[in-house]
């Protein structure tokens, strides 16, 4: 397997440190409000990584984080916690927003049909690793205290800002705009935050250094470490996080333990809606009940986003859900089949069935190449309803059903046969184009659609697929 490394610039072979568990960690969500489009092609991404891991003969530990505390507006130290923010707007706690949000999501990735991942850990549940980790960095002599919390020295970590390739002259030459001047170096950052003195926060803990909140960045650090181990093999996020979080995290893990924090980066690019960068401010936030609203399903959202690269910076659109739509609709209808085998093949397909699996994984494994994958998948379906499936094959078929489905996330094993009552429909329509009586034919083919059922004639008798 290859895989487009940040650290390295280049596509890479994969090898895990240990070959029977290989360590995948994904940054999570920020529970403050529904996340939107951007987020779920960012984690739908990660799942189909999982996926390709899986079907490498590789167990994969997969942790995705769960933002519940500390995330700032500015992604930085300054502004208003965003758990808090969106408490106001909801007149409920930070609490109540934490848990609304957070149980949203987990239920989410289950509609998506998510590899379920191994851990999903809420920052608010691990505040003890995060004293620990920054008390660690502490006796190290990494941190400094300021008036409104303790904060990391990045002048104390001399690669600091490698990975990003930042230019911190600029960025020093920048720190006049800078909103805390306590801060040693305009690239440090919060690792504990002390509560206001003035308000009483709905989120706050004891510390050695007094009550407060951690960082956003420490909690990836801290609960990686606990469930993954002190390096991982995959840390993977979205491309936004190269900057500030992602250097952040690499600064304060590698201090830490003096070890590398993951031995692959990746990233996956931005998504943009009508040319724009997806952004709630912008109100193009679209969410998962506004993709039902439409009458689209998740797998539809799932095809759609498997139809760019994950390092290319994709578009969405309704018309391109539309044909997101469309294509899984020629899957099903290939995946209909197996229901309606005929006795023997008139043309034989280029391929064999028992190949399909091998050659999308194939595809897959050269830094996931959804894209292509979906173009092979595209070309086995439009051979497969032209020629059909015969009798003998059907295992075969079922089999690589199946194994499209564990690859992809698609659901083509579960596409159900006909009942009786549709199948007495379909007879009485054969019955009535024998007597030519288009009309009553007609009728049966309206009907059956109002079943989501439609029909193709062929030299071996009527076909039915899925609307
Ligand atoms: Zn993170």
């Amino acid at each position: 397997m290859k895989l487009y490394n940040t650290l390295t610039k280049q596509l890479e072979p994969f090898t895990p440190q240990d070959p029977a568990r290989t360590t995948v960690y994904t940054c999570g969500p920020t529970v403050y409000d529904y996340p939107h489009i951007g987020n779920w092609f960012t984690f739908i991404r990660y799942d189909i990584l999982v996926r390709t891991l899986m079907a490498n003969q590789q167990t994969v530990a997969w942790v995705m984080n769960i933002t519940d505390v500390g995330h700032l507006v500015s992604d930085a130290d300054d502004g208003e916690d965003k758990l808090e923010k969106g408490a106001k707007r909801e007149g409920k706690t930070a609490w109540d927003i934490a848990k609304f949000y957070g149980d949203y999501f987990v239920n989410a990735i289950d509609r998506l049909n998510f590899v379920k991942p191994t851990h999903l850990p809420r920052a608010t549940d691990h505040i003890q690793e995060q004293i620990e980790l920054i008390r660690l960095l502490e006796s190290k002599g990494f941190t400094y205290q300021i008036d409104d919390g303790i904060y990391f020295d990045t002048s104390k970590f001399p690669t600091y800002g490698d990975f990003a390739q930042l230019d911190l002259d600029e960025l020093q030459a920048g720190a006049r705009v800078e909103h805390n001047p306590q801060k040693h170096q305009p690239t440090d950052f919060a690792l504990w935050k002390f509560s206001p003195s003035d308000a009483q926060r709905d989120m706050e803990w004891d510390s050695p250094w007094g009550k407060g909140f951690p960082g956003w960045h420490l909690e990836c650090s801290a609960m990686s470490m606990k469930y993954l181990g002190e390096t991982l093999d995959i840390h993977s996020g979205g491309i936004d996080h190269i900057p500030v979080h992602h250097t952040n995290e690499i600064a304060q893990s590698e201090a830490a333990t003096g070890k590398p924090f993951a031995h692959y980066w990746m990233h996956t690019n931005h998504i943009l809606i009508n040319d724009e960068k997806i952004a709630k401010s912008t109100g193009n936030g679209i969410t998962l009940e506004d993709i039902e609203g439409k009458g689209f399903s998740m797998e539809d959202l799932r095809l759609h986003v498997l139809e760019s690269h994950y390092r290319s910076q994709s578009r969405f659109s309704w018309d391109s859900l539309a044909a997101a739509h469309n294509r899984l609709l020629d899957y099903k209808a290939m995946a209909a089949l197996r229901w309606q085998p005929i006795a023997a093949l008139h043309d034989h397909a280029t391929f064999e069935f028992s190949d399909v699996a091998g050659e999308l994984l194939a595809i897959l494994s050269e830094d996931l190449h959804t894209e292509a994958a979906l173009h092979y998948l595209s070309s086995i379906s439009k051979q497969t309803l032209a020629v059909l499936v015969s009798q003998e094959e059907v295992p075969a078929f079922e089999k690589m059903l199946q194994d499209i489905d564990a690859l992809l996330g698609t659901k083509l094993a579960e596409v159900d046969d006909i009942n009786e009552e549709q199948k007495a429909l379909i007879a009485q329509r054969e019955t009535a184009r024998a007597h030519q009586d288009w009309d009553a034919a007609d009728e049966v083919r309206k009907k059956l659609e109002t079943y989501k059922i439609g029909l193709r004639d062929t030299p071996d008798g009527v076909i039915w697929f899925p609307l």
